[in-house]
């Protein structure tokens, strides 16, 4: 068996490595000609998506570029400690890691190379079709490929997630703009690789500080309409600093000097999720990753489900006998959870866009509701998910 991989951003490069454990050949087809190195922007991995790279040994590549972050504290406008959410395993055998999403690409993607698996850079997939006993791909280079199933890992702005259902819905606004930067000289009152995050009066920042002293941070404008296309990249990081810091003036703590300090202020973007998707797969085609479920990524677990989403869709591939039997009993496994996550990330996203009167109640509510989800059966079924590459199912 043969799979067309299409995108070589995190799921991606899982899925070719997660195949090759279970005995299926792949190609992953990425559309940047030079690998898919996001910018600036740092992400969580949290403890289980470390522990679905275990399930296929790799993990440690990922666990090298990042360090140890074992808590989030929030805290309202005024600094009163909110609540405490862990970001681990409860059993402690692994704690989530705060990195640069382009360390993290580059270390799976070198891994996966690694082992041997193929990664074409420069094809961009522009259509493709199941032809019954298989499936053609087209790519924008005038290329064409040919294989047993096509797995679109193509992220948020997916195009197999077209090809599969004309009608699928698109991701949608979340109300809120994102950017973030990096600081060096301005003392954090926050224990090292522990974030802290605030809601703001005007604005949710958050900031963790780095084991080299560098302050890495972020900040969730809300923006009810939607940006235009180019409004935001006509925005230049002075701007946004000045704009930052009087966002974040009235509040306390050390948002504004830590702003005012950047010496790098990542692009800004507007936020987007796609909380339900209705078709995954269709004949020998499916999504996984950020193009079938994107939380907001207020979650912190999209590049974790997405990890998770590769090494349990090898497993159903391996477990089946059919392609379609996997991909049915892949998604009856994976879309309550998925879905589960989405959700709570687009209350948090409200919580995030909340006007002054929101924010009194939230700040009231927070304390009381945050260590339940925190600390309680929120926490553990999304950071203590366990994937077991074996044992097969008996035949
Ligand atoms: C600002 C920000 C902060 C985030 N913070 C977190 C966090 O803290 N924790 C977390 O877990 N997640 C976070 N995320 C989300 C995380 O980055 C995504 O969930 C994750 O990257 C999804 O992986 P993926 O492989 O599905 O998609 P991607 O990583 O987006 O990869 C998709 C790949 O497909 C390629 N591609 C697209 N179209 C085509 C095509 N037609 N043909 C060929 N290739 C194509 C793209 O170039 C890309 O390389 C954050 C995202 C953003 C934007």
């Amino acid at each position: 068996m043969k799979a067309l991989i299409i995108g070589g951003g995190i799921a991606g490069p899982t899925t070719a490595m997660a195949l090759q454990k279970a005995g299926i050949d792949s190609v992953v087809y990425e559309s940047h000609p030079g690998g898919a190195d996001g910018v600036g922007v740092f992400l969580t991995l949290g403890s289980n998506g470390i522990d679905a790279l275990r399930a296929i040994g790799a993990d440690a590549p990922a666990v090298a570029v990042g360090f140890p972050t074992p808590a989030i504290d929030m805290v309202s406008t005024t600094g009163k400690a909110l609540g405490r959410v862990r970001t681990s395993r409860p059993d402690g055998d692994i704690t989530s890691r705060t990195l640069k999403r382009a360390d993290l690409y580059r270390a799976i993607r070198d891994e996966a190379q690694r082992r041997g698996i193929r990664i074409e850079h420069g094809k961009r997939l522009i259509d493709a079709q199941d032809t019954g006993d298989g499936v053609r791909a087209v790519f924008a280079d005038g290329g064409e490929e040919y294989g047993d199933l096509l797995i679109g890992c193509d992220g948020l702005y997916s195009t197999v997630r077209g090809l599969i259902d004309p009608a699928a819905p698109a991701p949608t606004y979340s109300g809120l703009i994102g950017l973030g930067g990096y600081t060096r000289g301005v003392p954090v009152n926050a224990p090292t690789g522990s974030y802290r995050m605030m809601f703001g009066k005007r604005a949710f920042f958050g900031y963790v500080p780095a084991p080299d002293g560098e302050v890495w941070w972020f900040a969730n404008v809300p923006h009810p309409a939607e940006p235009a296309p180019r409004e935001l990249e006509n925005i230049n990081s002075e701007q946004w600093r000045h704009q930052l810091t009087s966002l974040f003036a009235e509040d306390t703590g050390p948002a504004a000097a830590l702003i005012r300090a950047a010496h790098e202020i990542t692009p800004a973007g507007p936020m987007h999720a796609l909380l339900t998707l209705p078709t995954w797969h269709r004949g020998r085609m499916i999504v996984i990753g950020d193009a079938a479920h994107a939380p907001s990524p207020t979650s912190g677990q999209g590049a974790s489900l997405s990890i998770e989403d590769a090494v349990e869709l090898a497993k159903a591939l391996r477990d089946q006998s059919t392609i379609e039997g996997a991909f049915t009993a892949y998604e009856a496994l994976r879309r309550p959870r998925v879905e589960r996550i989405a959700k709570q990330a687009a209350r948090s996203n409200s919580n995030k866009a909340a006007g002054p009167a929101g924010r009194i109640v939230r700040d009231l509510l927070m304390p009381l509701v945050l260590p339940r989800l925190a600390n309680g059966e929120q926490s553990r079924l999304t950071y203590g998910h366990h994937i077991d590459w074996d044992p097969r199912p008996s035949q």
